[in-house]
């Protein structure tokens, strides 16, 4: 595409621009935290956001108290429950019953996996879909095709937001996403179609799968399987998004991209970490804030 391929020559012929997750989720939180002094001068109101954890999954734990940290720097109020794993459905759902109701509470976060006895949706049915600032509800799943949900799911959205950050132009590119999860491929093309990409969902069943991506102006990665986005699965100039989070035998991150093979071709490249990663924390924050900017409005 040519104005991709022009972005690439802007950046030096052969440079590629290392999109920076980190720089990009710190400058969100500081527009963040300077609209929440706003809103809590003009109108009282100071975003709440409830995280509920069932069990001890150690990452769970590890994500849940990031949050809460984000909430901190942010200045938002934050509730953390921490509940055993072999907590009752019922339990859970009267405290969420509960918090659709709490007025100091604009956002529910239900962290999941969720033990295997709790029947996962009907918690994600059961929270507030204006609450719902994962974006899973079907309210916000359905509405997300019609255009206007009050939330999209945050790693979709974050990558949304990187696009738009980087002047990354979605109108007519052709978009290919490996992966098709409910929570990151199904959503972001969505996302992507709202917004006027071409777009080609594929998935483990997809024949010829590096034609595909070859095709691509934005290729987005989240397949969950290390490095299998090769060099020659990619044309020169794209825009290479990697959301896969895959753990290496020596303990450290990779990513679903072959990064050294693939960031001489990219015109644009996020690494993992500090791509997508950083940004579907952000986008939690920035729903949240929708979320209680909507009430105070109300
Ligand atoms: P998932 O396992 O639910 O879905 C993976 C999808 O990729 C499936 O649709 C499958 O058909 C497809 N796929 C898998 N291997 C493939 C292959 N070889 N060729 C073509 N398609 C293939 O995964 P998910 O929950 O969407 O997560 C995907 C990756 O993104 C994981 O690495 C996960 O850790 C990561 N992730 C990152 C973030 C973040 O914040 N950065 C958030 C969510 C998920």
């Amino acid at each position: 595409m040519a104005r991709l391929i022009k972005n690439k020559e802007l950046a030096g012929k052969d440079m590629s621009i290392i999109i920076d997750g980190n720089r990009v989720a710190q400058e969100m939180r500081s527009e963040i935290k300077d609209k929440v002094r706003v809103l809590h001068e003009e109108r009282g109101t100071i975003p709440g956001l409830a995280v509920i954890l069932v069990g001890e999954d150690p990452a769970s734990r590890i994500y849940v108290r990031k949050k809460t940290e984000d909430c901190e720097e942010v200045g938002f109020y934050s509730r953390e429950f921490k509940l055993p794993a072999d907590t009752e459905e019922s339990r859970l759902l009267a405290i969420i019953d509960e918090l659709n109701r709490d007025g100091e509470i604009h956002g529910i976060l239900v962290q999941l996996p969720l033990p295997k006895h709790i029947n996962r949706n009907a918690v994600l049915d059961a929270i507030d879909p204006r609450k719902d600032v994962d974006g899973f509800h079907p309210y916000n799943i359905g509405r997300l095709f019609t255009g206007d949900p009050f939330h999209h799911a945050c790693t979709p959205y974050g990558i949304i937001e990187l696009l738009k950050r980087y002047n990354i132009e979605i109108e007519g590119a052709n978009a290919v996403i490996v992966g098709r999860s409910n929570i990151v491929g199904k959503p972001l093309a969505m996302m992507l179609l709202t917004r006027h990409a071409t777009v080609t969902v594929c998935h483990t069943r997809t024949k010829n799968l590096a034609e595909v991506t070859r095709r691509a102006d934005i290729l987005v990665a989240a397949a969950g399987s290390i490095e299998m986005i090769k060099g020659d699965m990619v044309r020169e100039g794209a825009v290479v998004i990697d959301v896969g989070i895959n753990r290496r035998d020596n303990g450290k991150l990779a990513g679903d991209v072959a990064f050294s093979e693939v960031v001489d071709k990219a015109s644009f490249i996020t690494p993992v970490p500090g791509g997508v990663g950083p940004m579907t924390r952000a986008m939690l924050l920035s729903n949240t804030y929708e979320a209680a900017l909507g009430c105070a409005h109300h």
